[in-house]
């Protein structure tokens, strides 16, 4: 029998497993991809002081963000240009590839290709079976780690929720003329109350994607069409989809089970960025098991700790960010245009904008920034 069975190698389910193994406990992990990180619809951003303090894979680095440039609907900008490097862009097969490296160097049983389909909780053990109609196979576990993004379908059999709401990030990856540096975009256009990107990498490539509530690849069409225009070689680049949680789970853990990463909607309410959040949870999540398993103790009541540890940590940021959207869905493109003219104006704002900014940490900036929309509207 294994100390934890992680469901799910992703970059979460990687690192969770990994830091098991480390602490002496016996880890297998089943993914049902042959290979890990291939066709992952992501953008890779990751803050510098991430890749730091989880000391996260530098190979995978493609290249480092100096600087970003905002535009408003009618294309007025203002940028954010630090004096160092803020964040890495990632290729997700290196990234992914090398943390499940790491894992198995730690001694974790990594199985790819193999999915879990059913997972029943005993009182003493958990039984996990893994496979298909034509060949399948149970194994047994102290405790399970769901990492399965944003797959809920374990979850619903075990009683565990799925997060609230979700939003639709589109992307294409494709060469891109002219693009030096990262742009965000705002406006009704491009993705009412959210925003889109332009990210370049290496050799003239480039990420662009948006995220939004709902009608993404329509949105994405009419910005690559209007935003860059004679700019893209290729004349339809595939526009790729997926749903992105919004909002933390209710119910993160159960007895014997723990959910972490997207499968517990650990992701920002803000950018839809999981890495971050999913890394510093799965920290979390290790200290309450390593306790737990010590103990001999993973009922929900002792698991629960962990979902009270991690919600107290990012509740603020969940609930600021999901503030932002709102606020962000209510504003007219001229009132979007009137804020950039004010702060292209004012570079004292811009300033003390620049000093609230946190690359993974945005509520004091959101909270900065609706101090100063009060004063705005109310004159
Ligand atoms: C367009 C877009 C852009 C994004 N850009 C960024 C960004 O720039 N920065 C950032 O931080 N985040 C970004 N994200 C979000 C980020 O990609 C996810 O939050 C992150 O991948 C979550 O990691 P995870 O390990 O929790 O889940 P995943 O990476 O989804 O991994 C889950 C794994 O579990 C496996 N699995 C699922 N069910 C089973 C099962 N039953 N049995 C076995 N295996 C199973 C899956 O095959 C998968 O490999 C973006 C998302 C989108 C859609």
């Amino acid at each position: 029998m294994y100390d934890v069975v992680v469901v799910g190698g992703g970059p979460i389910g990687g690192y969770t497993a990994c830091q098991l193994a480390d602490q002496g406990f016996e880890v297998c992990l089943f993914e049902e991809d042959d290979e890990v990180g291939k066709d992952v619809i992501c953008t890779g951003v990751i803050g510098t002081e991430a890749f730091r303090h989880f000391n996260l894979p530098q190979t995978a680095i493609i290249r480092g963000i100096k600087s970003i440039i905002f535009f408003s609907p009618s294309f007025l900008t203002f940028d954010y240009t630090p004096s160092d490097t803020f964040a890495y862009v990632v290729d997700r097969g290196i990234f992914d590839s090398k943390i499940l490296e790491w894992a198995r160097e730690k001694g974790v049983e990594v199985h790819l290709g193999r999915q879990v389909r059913r997972i029943k909780i005993n009182e003493n053990l958990a039984e996990v079976e893994i496979g298909n109609e034509d060949s399948s196979q149970t194994v047994q576990a102290r405790v399970i780690v769901l990492a399965t993004g944003i797959k809920y379908q374990l979850h619903k059999s075990l009683g565990l929720r799925g997060p609230p709401a979700f939003l639709q990030g589109v992307q294409v990856e494709t060469e891109v003329k002219d693009l030096s540096c990262t742009e965000i975009y705002v406006g009704s256009e491009v993705s009412p109350g959210s925003f889109a990107w332009a990210v370049p990498l290496d050799h003239q490539r480039a990420r662009i994607g948006l995220l939004t509530g709902k009608r993404g690849t329509f949105y994405l069409n009419n910005f690559l069409k209007s935003r860059f225009k004679g700019r893209i070689n290729e004349p339809n680049p595939k526009i790729l989809q997926k749903s992105i949680a919004h909002g933390p789970v209710q119910g993160s853990v159960g007895d014997r089970i723990l959910a972490v990463g997207e499968a517990a909607g650990q992701v920002k309410t803000t950018t839809g960025g999981g890495i971050y959040y999913g890394l510093l949870c799965s920290e979390i999540a290790v200290e309450v098991l390593k306790q737990s398993l010590h103990k001999g103790d993973l009922s929900l009541k002792q698991l629960v700790k962990y979902e009270n540890l991690w919600k107290s940590k990012l509740g603020g940021e969940f609930r600021a960010g999901l503030w932002a959207r709102k606020i962000m869905g209510k504003l007219s493109d001229q009132q979007i245009d009137m804020i950039f003219k004010f702060v292209q104006k004012k570079p004292k704002v811009k300033e003390l904008m620049e000093r609230k900014v946190k690359f993974d940490y945005h509520s004091d900036l959101i909270s900065f920034g609706l101090k100063l929309l009060k004063g705005f509207i109310l004159g």
